[in-house]
């Protein structure tokens, strides 16, 4: 019913005769959308895509850009143009914190990764693994943080679009967590090559599984929210099994100093706190229509996931200070 509400809107005022009835009942209902002159609705309805568009509320919405039951007003229609939804970014609704958070993100992590990568190597050991580790954290991070702006401008474009942009969203945060193991497991195993493969493997295995499971239609809809929050949860905690073996190994002080735990459990909880806030729609759940425009749930969970991942790059360039440093090297009694 409402799929068929969004598109009366696209094809404006095509309709036989015989339908203006229903029509024009349609697009009383729509009326937020509409440009109004005085108090009369225009008959023909400019085509929303084409320059003029009002932001409207859930009920109006079609299904598939039903998400989110909280958020009561400020959403954009369909609009089936990318200039239109590009467009969109400068204007304000409920994706604009959503699209800015991850496209400011987007530029923070281009540049740290462009300088990284081109930062003389300062401790002239292993320069090639070196960037190959934190190049794929940063490929990780960069490609995560612009399909999700791209998933936000684009996720009114159409059902087809949204559906194969949000696939390419979720495959990023499986990128982002696959990424930010590879440089963290090679300076934590540093000297201990096997286990260092297996946990490698691991991740790579449970990542790749994720990014299938992310293809899956339904995957994006709002009754398996909880579901993709256990996902990724699942695949970051797979590292509570590599930070075990580490603290086992190298003893609590080692692993809190040296291996830099402390970084890592902030990150691990902000990124907890991230995926719960998210699953559970906090806080616009208790204050319906209060945080449609800022401050909602998925916009908090942008930021605590740039934090995350920009705490774990300081942690993990710790980590590697230490390796490269006089005591870090290995040597025949090191079991790490
Ligand atoms: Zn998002």
């Amino acid at each position: 019913m409402s799929s068929h509400k969004g598109s009366v809107v696209a094809q404006g005022n095509g309709a036989p005769a015989s339908n203006r009835e229903a029509d024009t009942v349609e697009l009383a209902e729509l009326g937020p959308l509409l440009e109004e002159k005085g108090k009369r609705v225009i008959a023909n309805p400019p085509k929303v895509w084409e320059g003029r568009w009002r932001v409207i509320p859930y009920d109006v919405l079609p299904d598939w850009l039903k998400d989110n039951d909280y958020l009561l007003h400020g959403h954009r229609p369909p609009m089936p143009s990318f200039r239109a939804c590009f467009k969109s970014i400068f204007r304000i609704h409920t994706e604009t914190g959503n699209i800015w958070t991850h496209l400011l993100g987007f530029v923070l992590f281009l540049f740290l990764g462009i300088l990284t990568m081109l930062r003389p190597n300062m401790y002239f050991m292993a320069p090639l693994q070196e960037k190959v580790v934190f190049g794929m954290f940063f490929l990780g991070a960069v490609l995560c943080l612009s399909f999700s702006w791209l998933f936000h401008t684009v996720y009114c474009h159409s059902e087809k679009v949204s559906r194969t942009f949000s696939k390419l969203d979720y495959s990023g945060i499986a990128l982002l967590i696959m990424g930010s193991f590879v440089p963290w497991l090679y300076y934590s195993f540093y000297c201990s090559p096997q286990p260092r493969l297996i946990y490698l493997s691991i991740v790579c295995v449970l990542g790749i599984s994720a990014i299938i499971v992310a293809q899956w239609d339904r995957f994006a809809t709002p009754k398996h929210r909880q579901t993709r929050a256990g996902v990724f949860l699942g695949l970051g905690l797979s590292g509570v099994v590599p930070t075990m073996h580490f603290t086992i190994a190298e003893g609590f002080v080692k692993a809190t100093t040296v291996g830099q735990m402390g970084w890592f459990f902030l990150m691990a909880v902000m990124y907890i706190t991230g995926a719960g806030l998210y699953a559970a729609r906090i806080p616009e759940r208790f204050f319906p229509g209060k945080f449609d425009i800022w401050f909602q749930s998925h916009q908090i969970f942008h930021v605590l996931v740039v934090a995350a991942a920009f705490v774990h790059f300081y942690g993990v360039s710790n980590l590697q200070e230490f390796r490269y440093g006089l005591e870090g090297g290995c040597t025949d009694d090191t079991l790490l």
